[in-house]
């Protein structure tokens, strides 16, 4: 290992102090770096690639927030955006202009999303949406897949991937039998397992969701055999099929990884991107489903800050700035992803490192297994220690990666070609490092 030199003096400082007063000294798990082993730095600010740390430390973020920053930090637009909302106040009540413009633009941009309702985080969409599922069916089972995670209400916490994983929680306490034993889980990518629990359950399946671009086991694609036997069982079978989007989308494309794969399900997760950075999510789909929705529907779910004009200002510069020029705007995001997945395969292969790299678009996982994993059971087989290795190595070269093997890196439109270059260079030596090698 190379010499640490990183001075956390002050992060460390106030790390220890929070932790007597919140659970581990975070708001969220995974921003405890326990599954890397050490302690983590305390954000101060970010600007476009960048951020920096109360100790004065530069990182290039490869986080950006896990998703929503696809304009990197503190973008000019959005701030300015979110200032003129703020303004005019922070929240009314009633609907305001602003969140019905986002709606529109949303349902303008996916296809298959006809009707929307906007939520206020990820897994407040994804539990509204199954149980809209149960409305619209009648049926009581969820099926998900292996290391797939949609938020933290009880029913997804069952083999859920990502922050649940690297802590070694099989489940989380305090989830109920019978709550459990409503969630189904199938294996990712695998034909046979699905057609085994339509075989088994099909006539009781409400609605089956998943990640169509696996981000929460690390980045993991899908297999169009797969996506298409799943399309074609739910249909047969009356199921609901939802597509979480949280990370992927407008990320992937301005219609998510749907318009990518080119398979419509009947409702839609969105999250992140459509935020910005606020918490702004959302779920939609088929309108004679969305109509079970109240006040229209029998299916009741609220928010005092639901389309919030603050966060609906963020995600509709946002989608603004995206779609000024789409085309380009995804292209530059693949290319400087790709750049660097490209030059960092060939460095593995020279050096024959038993380590692969899996790139959708601007997500990207370097997976300390030889081949890139295909579901999560062969994710789980990366070795963790040398991936501590390097994500320390990394960060003293002022590279911030993800803070566990399971997740995807998100890169920005700020991420250029020069800061590419860096990152490229800085995991290249890091990735030495971690094998010992010379460089
Ligand atoms: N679904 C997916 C696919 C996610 O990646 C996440 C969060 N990473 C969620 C749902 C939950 O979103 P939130 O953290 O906003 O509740």
């Amino acid at each position: 290992m190379m010499k640490k030199t990183l001075q956390m003096n002050r992060s460390e400082k106030l790390f220890s102090e929070a932790q007597k007063y919140i659970p581990g000294g975070v708001n969220s798990p995974v921003r405890s770096f326990r599954s890397v082993g050490g302690r983590p730095f305390v954000a101060s600010h970010g600007k476009g690639p960048y951020l920096f740390d109360v100790d004065g430390n530069r990182f290039i973020d490869l986080v950006c927030s896990w998703g929503p920053l696809i304009h990197g930090h503190s973008h000019p637009r959005i701030v300015q955006a979110i200032q003129s909302a703020l303004e005019k106040g922070t929240s009314f009540g009633v609907s305001s202009e602003l969140e019905y413009r986002l709606c529109e633009k949303i349902v303008r941009s996916i296809p298959s999303v006809e009707m929307i309702r906007l939520v206020n985080s990820g897994t407040e969409a994804c539990l509204s949406v199954i149980r809209l599922a149960r409305a619209y069916t009648g049926r009581d089972l969820i099926l998900k897949f292996n290391g797939h995670y949609h938020g933290h209400a009880d029913s997804f916490l069952v083999a859920a991937g990502s922050g649940v994983a690297t802590l070694g929680m099989a489940d989380s306490a305090g989830v109920t039998k019978e709550t459990s034993s409503q969630t189904l889980v199938a294996e990712f990518n695998s034909v046979e397992s699905i057609q085994t629990m339509f075989r088994t359950y099909g006539d009781r399946i409400a609605g089956v969701i998943l990640e169509v671009v696996s981000g929460n086991m690390g980045v993991v694609p899908p297999e169009m055999e797969f996506l298409r036997e799943l399309r074609h069982l739910c249909t047969q079978h009356g199921s609901v099929l939802i597509f979480d989007e949280v990370m992927t989308g407008f990320r992937l494309s301005k219609a998510g990884a749907q318009g990518v794969y080119m398979i419509q399900p009947d409702l839609t997760c969105l999250g992140k991107v459509i935020g910005a950075g606020l918490p702004v999510a959302a779920y939609g789909g088929k309108k004679e489903i969305m109509e079970k929705v109240a006040p229209l529907g029998p299916m009741y779910q609220a928010g005092t800050l639901s389309g919030n004009p603050l966060g609906a200002a963020a995600g509709l510069a946002s989608l603004e700035i995206i779609e000024e020029d789409e085309n380009s705007f995804y292209q530059g995001l693949d290319h400087s992803t790709s750049h660097w997945a490209n030059h960092l395969r060939s460095h593995i292969e020279h050096k024959s490192y038993p380590v692969s790299v899996a790139q959708v678009g601007s997500m990207m996982t370097i997976f300390f297994c030889p081949e890139a994993p295909n579901n999560y059971l062969e994710a789980k087989k990366s070795d963790i220690k040398k991936f501590r290795d390097f994500f320390w190595a990394l960060l003293e070269r002022g590279v911030y990666y993800p803070p566990s093997q399971f997740e995807a890196c998100f890169i920005s439109s700020q991420h250029g070609s020069s800061v590419m270059e860096q990152v490229t260079e800085a995991s290249v030596a890091a990735l030495d490092d971690a094998f010992g090698a010379k460089a």
